[in-house]
Order: structure tokens, then sequence, then C-alpha cells
């Protein structure tokens, strides 16, 4: 298994939407195993592929409190959605920044596993956060897009700043970890 690099915002190819996946052959198991070990040692608890750069419809999510329920959802779609809530979301995407998102309180889900099965799934509370904002990866969308162009600017300008400190002086310390990463998806 390997660790891949994870795309920050605003880096550009965050912006793809993804395709469907086809082939569910032994380079989608790597791509699994690989993007499930770059989730936990982030540590988040949801990875869509579009964050590795990978350009597939396949995202990974783990909210137990064990860290050992790994769920895969290859080629998601929403049946439906329903209610509303408003929760805190980070992302590994937009390291540190935690902002209230607003979102359907329940959706089901139809997707595929690893081996092309078919199922559908009822998801709620953490799960359904995690999940609409994994699929948003999947399309090309980032949860500051929900945010007012004033902030998402702000987080823009702070992040750009950080990156090019990284490029400058590649062996500083990293920025100040996520204050919780229970919310970074
Ligand atoms: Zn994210």
């Amino acid at each position: 298994m390997a660790r891949l690099t994870i795309l920050e915002f605003p880096d550009p190819r965050l912006r793809t939407r993804a395709v469907a996946v086809e082939k569910f052959d032994g380079a989608l198991q790597r791509l699994i195993a690989d993007m499930l070990e770059t989730m936990y040692a982030a540590p988040g608890i949801g990875l869509a592929a579009t964050q590795v750069n990978v350009h597939r419809a396949l995202l990974v999510m783990d909210t137990s409190q064990e860290k050992n329920q790994p769920q895969v959802y290859i080629n998601p779609e929403l049946l439906s959605r329903d209610g509303l809530e408003v929760s805190e979301e980070g992302c590994l995407s937009v390291p540190n920044f935690f902002e209230q998102v607003e979102r359907p309180a329940r959706v089901r889900v139809r997707a595929q596993n690893p081996d092309g099965s078919v199922f559908e799934r009822d998801l709620e509370g953490l799960d359904a956060v995690c999940l609409q904002h994994e699929m948003d990866h999947l399309a090309g969308k980032l949860f500051v897009d929900y945010l007012s162009s004033l902030k998402r600017e702000r987080i823009r300008r702070r992040l750009e700043k950080e990156q090019k400190e990284r490029r400058e002086h590649p062996g500083a310390a990293p920025a100040s970890p996520a204050r919780s990463a229970a919310r970074v998806i």
C-alpha cells in the first residue's frame, strides 16, 4: 500500500468532474487500499478519489470511533434527500478551516461495492454529511463553495500563503494540526 498526495484548495484539479468507474480490477482494489491508508494517516474520516488526483467516481469513509469500519462507495448516486441539518465541516483539501454547512439530513444512496455489486443504503448524521461532502468532491465541488465569496477568498489567500511558505522552506514544521480530526472529511 502507499500513501497518496492530497491536493489542496485552490488547486484547479479539485474542480475536475469524476467519470464512472468501469473496471473492477486489481488496480481498483489497490487504489481503494491506498485511499483508505491515506485517509486514516491524514487523519480524516472521508476521502474522494478527486482529492488524490484520480478522477473516477470513488470515495471511501469511516465514521466509526474505532476506525475499523471502512465504507467504500463506487459510482454513488443519491436516490432521495430528506430534511436539513447544519453541521461543522472540515476538509483534508482545505486544511485547518472549519465552517458550518447546511445539507440534507438523511439520504438514500445507491452505489457499487469493490466487486461491482450494487447496494442501496440509508444514511443520516455524520455518515450523511460525509457521503454528501465526498460526492461533492467527485463533482468538482468543495465545502468552501457553500460559504460567502468573502470567506472563500480569505481561506484561499491563507492557504496559498502557507503553500508558498512550504515550497520555499520544505523542511519547516507544518502548520498547527487541525483542531478536530473527527470532522475532517
Ligand atoms: Zn473534503
